[in-house]
């Protein structure tokens, strides 16, 4: 028997007891006469003592021998520490140790296995089951187990069926590209990982399942912007008899249900916000509603006066930040050549000062006049004390820029507070959305999104116009979930798939299959998705999902401990018949 109990439960009521314990050495303290070792596993840490006048000479001789990350066993007395810790709950106590085991010795470690760590992300990431050992990544495992076990829980309970599906499949449309693996058996041929289990969930459905769920890994070949990951893992639903309305309602409680439940946090009924008030109110389909800042529009109140920027603007939007008033010139230049940087791309910034006494200056002050301010005042809700930060350009791109200029602004002055939750629903997206590159329609969701049934009319006439009944969940500005109302009947499928480009022949070798399933009784059907990873990430309080991941890759899509992506042996590719360029 390797241990009697763990390194994190003995107190004062297991005094006088003989336990044994197993874990590693975190810190030896070595005064020649006596020694003191912290040992740590899981539950935590138990202090050690061997001393001259109670530890035999041999014991104490293996004591001194012991490094950093020893794996070891002890056999002894609990006795009263003769000064206690309070922080730690085995504080009390200490093993007086008769048996001393060396299990494995271990190198010394790379970095200090301590809460702060002296060693670098790349460091840690190489040696990452090293880093498991620290308290701060071992506890995010922990809590994602606990968030993933409360989803298990909750739609086991409301009847939902845990389905697994296939990873060796063929391309699942989700926007991105597909990673391949190579047939050995069908030569030349190849399989797909999928981007979701979309096509599968809604077989399922056909399959007359009703209620699916599966926590599931999703692969995606994307140029990893910052914190993606090309492996990630999706809380994947699908049910059966559905309009959009019951699926808020099932998603909002399980949503509700880990809120309260991880985090003790009641929240009221999710706001609901369409796509095209997000735009224009936050400049962003994922708004982060904790804090207001909404965008004020002042094309009325802005336009036809001598100032030609605004005037030839399609769109002059603003926000007002609390109390921006304060800020000093400098600082109000240096807000201007961040929002200037490529990344957000404004051509310049102009800005109104809300004077405490009523009064406004302004950078554009010989253009306009108090009146005229007050009106932009006025519009985006500024009050005395803050500043109007104005920018104008072409809708779409203004819209984000200044979205990112409030996310910017509110992160500064301390507005998104991690214990906060604000929990929303963006709905009425719409069904398909321009692409410049490929100049053609893509599915701003996917191809098997169903139109508003009133929309269908304009899918010739005005295919931008059409929403699609898809809602995303967003929480404190991510979006965590998305899904949407399917198509479940083969002439809208097709209808859909000619409106994407896709010929008749491409469609059915791609997709024949879920359009031969449509003709066996598919039922209504509608779902979603739920990013786990950052779900976890923000009931965790946290928005870095990498840390939540027990071996993550890095910004180029490698895992650097076990060294992946590698080549492969000539004759792996032989069997596949594989030429590399
Ligand atoms: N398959 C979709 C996705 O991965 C989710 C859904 O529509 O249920 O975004």
């Amino acid at each position: 028997m390797y241990r009697s109990h763990n390194c994190g439960e003995l107190t004062s009521s297991n005094i006088n007891n003989e336990v044994t314990l197993s874990g590693w050495v975190q810190k030896v303290r070595d005064k020649g006469f006596m020694i003191w070792v912290d040992l740590r596993d899981r539950y935590g840490i138990t202090q050690l003592i061997f001393d001259e006048e109670r530890t035999s000479k041999a014991i104490l001789d293996q004591a001194q021998k012991l490094g950093r990350e020893f794996v070891i066993q002890v056999k002894g007395n609990v006795i009263e520490r003769a000064s206690k810790n309070p922080n730690i709950p085995t504080g009390e106590i200490e093993i007086l140790v008769s048996e001393l085991t060396v299990l494995n010795e271990a190198l010394l470690p790379p970095f200090t296995i301590e809460d702060k760590t002296d060693g670098g992300e790349e460091l840690r990431m190489k040696y990452r089951y090293l880093d498991i050992r620290r308290n701060p990544v071992k506890e995010k495992l922990i809590f994602r187990a606990k968030v993933a076990h409360e989803v298990r829980n909750y739609l086991s309970k409301q009847d939902f069926i845990e389905v697994e599906t296939p990873y060796l499949i063929k391309s699942t449309p989700e926007g991105a590209r597909d990673f391949v693996v190579p047939s050995r058996m069908n030569e030349g041929q190849f399989y797909a990982l999928p981007q979701s289990p979309q096509t599968f969930k809604q077989l399922l459905m056909v399959g007359g399942l009703d209620k699916y769920f599966q926590i599931v890994k999703c692969f995606r070949d994307e140029d990893l912007r910052a914190d993606r990951q090309p492996e990630f893992t999706q809380i994947d639903c699908e049910m059966a008899f559905v309009e959009q309305e019951d699926i808020l309602d099932a998603f909002e409680g399980l949503t509700r249900h880990l809120l309260k439940e991880i985090n003790d946090v009641d929240v009221e009924k999710f706001p609901r916000m369409t796509f095209d008030d997000a735009m224009k109110k936050y400049g962003n389909d994922k708004p982060d509603i904790r804090f207001g800042m909404e965008f004020g529009e002042l094309n009325e109140v802005a336009q036809h006066k001598e100032f030609n920027v605004f005037n030839q603007a399609e769109l002059v939007v603003a926000i007002a930040v609390p109390g921006g008033n304060n800020y000093t010139r400098k600082e109000i230049d240096k807000l201007t050549d961040w929002v200037k940087r490529p990344q957000v791309g404004a051509l310049g910034m102009v800005y109104v000062r809300c004077n405490e006494d009523g009064t406004y200056k302004s950078s554009v002050d010989k253009f306009y006049d108090q009146e005229d301010l007050a009106r932009w005042a006025e519009v985006t809700g500024a009050k005395a004390g803050d500043l109007i930060c104005v920018l104008s350009g072409q809708s779409n791109k203004v819209r984000a820029q200044l979205s990112a200029l409030r996310m910017e602004l509110a992160e500064r002055l301390g507005l998104r507070n991690p214990k906060q939750f604000a929990p929303l629903w963006v709905v009425d997206f719409p069904l398909l959305e321009w692409d410049e590159e490929t100049e053609r329609f893509h599915a701003m969701h996917h191809p098997f999104t169903s139109p508003k049934p009133e929309d269908i009319k304009l899918l010739d006439s005005d295919p931008a116009k059409v929403r699609a009944n898809a809602y995303d969940l967003v929480l404190n500005g991510n979006e965590i979930g998305g899904g949407s109302i399917r198509i479940h009947d083969k002439t809208t499928q097709s209808l859909m798939f000619d409106h994407l480009g896709f010929t008749k022949e491409e469609a059915k070798e791609q997709f024949g299959f879920l359009m031969n399933a449509f003709e066996y009784g598919a039922p209504p059907h509608g779902g979603i998705a739920f990013g786990l990873d950052r779900l976890v990430a923000i009931l965790g309080g946290q928005e870095t999902i990498r840390d939540f991941i027990a071996f993550p890759k890095n910004n180029s899509g490698r895992d650097v401990m076990i060294d992946a992506p590698a080549p492969i042996d000539e004759s792996q590719l032989k069997e596949l018949n594989l030429k590399l360029r």
